[in-house]
């Protein structure tokens, strides 16, 4: 199904693109060719996307992931805050959810949400109807589609401690309800099919007085703003703890110990307050940020053997541009 352009269209034909928006099934949503990402990740760095779809609702992307030629690239973004958008930006079709995927529903024992709705509103959503047990999310800023996609988890728990059912809608287009079971969580990690779009989870909840939950949330968020560079231009932490047979110490005490606390590359830094933070201190590139993260890597290793795994993702192609 190639229909007729889409009434959202903003940038002028670029023929060097792999992806041409004329080639694009239709929708009741916005389609926008060359979008700037970078602004809208919480590294504030990162290249355009060829194309960014903003479906309507999840019908809307349904029908055009259906008709989305198979061998295009899609890619979908949450409130990227765990990812470096590489320079060049992404390739092929990005999604990001929007407005049809912000409803909070509240049950006797639960909430179900939708994917856009961010992490922190559902924990404060959830502590308001007196539902203990979702706290945690109050202090990861990201969607509750990249918390799924993640298993996000803080102060001891985890998405998959939670997660009655996620809602999903295939690379082409099927719509799934899938159990906790099915989606495979480890940590920070899922198996959602690949090119699956998450659109909308159930989460359980503890009833309770709600005073209970918001003391809670209080104490994350006192506790988060002690320990973590919050409102700095981040990804959160860079680097997963290695394991017990690797080493005893956590990856930001490797990180101290072999001298990279402050380390700076352009504009880029490693966090002075949680040396596993990397921050944009102003006019960072992606690739500044990345090669400060794979120096930290090297430096760890040379002094404690330790090779660190990043758990912050890089996505998209480096160059200034996406190569025609
Ligand atoms: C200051 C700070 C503190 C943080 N603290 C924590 C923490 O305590 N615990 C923690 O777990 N994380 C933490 N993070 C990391 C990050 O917030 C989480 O990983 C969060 O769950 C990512 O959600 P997002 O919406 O930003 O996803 P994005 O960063 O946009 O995407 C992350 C991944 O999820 C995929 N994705 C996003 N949305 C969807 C969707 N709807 N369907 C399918 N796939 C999707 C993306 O393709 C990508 O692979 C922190 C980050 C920052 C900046």
């Amino acid at each position: 199904m190639n229909a007729a352009l889409p009434s959202a269209t903003h940038a002028p034909h670029r023929p060097d693109l792999v992806t041409s928006l004329g080639a694009m099934p239709s929708v009741r949503g916005r389609l926008e060719q060359d979008a700037p990402l970078g602004a809208q990740s919480w590294f504030g760095v990162g290249g355009p996307a060829e194309l960014l779809l903003r479906p309507a609702d999840a019908e809307d992307l349904s029908g055009f992931l259906a008709a989305l030629p198979p061998e295009l690239p899609v890619t979908t973004l949450g409130k990227a805050s765990n990812l470096i958008i590489r320079d060049g930006g992404l390739p092929g079709v990005v999604i990001r959810l929007a407005r049809g995927f912000s409803t909070i529903a509240q049950e006797m024992d639960g909430i179900v949400c939708g994917a856009a709705c961010l992490d922190m509103t559902v924990a404060e959503h959830a502590a308001a109807a007196g539902l203990r047990g979702l706290e945690f999310l109050a202090g990861i800023p990201g969607s509750i589609g990249g918390a799924v996609a993640m298993n996000a988890g803080a102060y001891g728990a985890e998405i998959t401690d939670v997660l009655d059912w996620a809602e999903i809608v295939t690379r082409n287009g099927q719509f799934l309800r899938l159990p906790v079971e099915a989606l495979g969580f480890g940590y920070r990690r899922s198996s959602l099919p690949e090119g699956a779009v998450v659109v909308r989870a159930r989460l359980r909840g503890e009833p309770c007085d709600p005073s209970l939950p918001r003391a809670r949330i209080a104490e994350i968020k006192a506790a988060r703003e002690a320990s973590q560079p919050v409102r700095a231009r981040t990804g959160g932490s860079t680097f997963r703890n290695p394991g017990v047979e690797q080493s005893a110490l956590k990856a930001w005490q490797l990180i101290d110990a072999a001298g990279c606390r402050g380390l700076r590359r352009g504009g880029a830094q490693v966090s002075e307050k949680h040396c596993n933070f990397l921050l944009n201190t102003g006019n960072a590139t992606a690739a500044e940020i990345e090669g400060l993260g794979d120096e930290v890597r090297l430096r760890v290793l040379s002094q404690s053997g330790v090779e660190l795994a990043w758990e912050i993702k890089r996505i998209g192609v480096p160059a200034a541009r996406i190569a025609p």
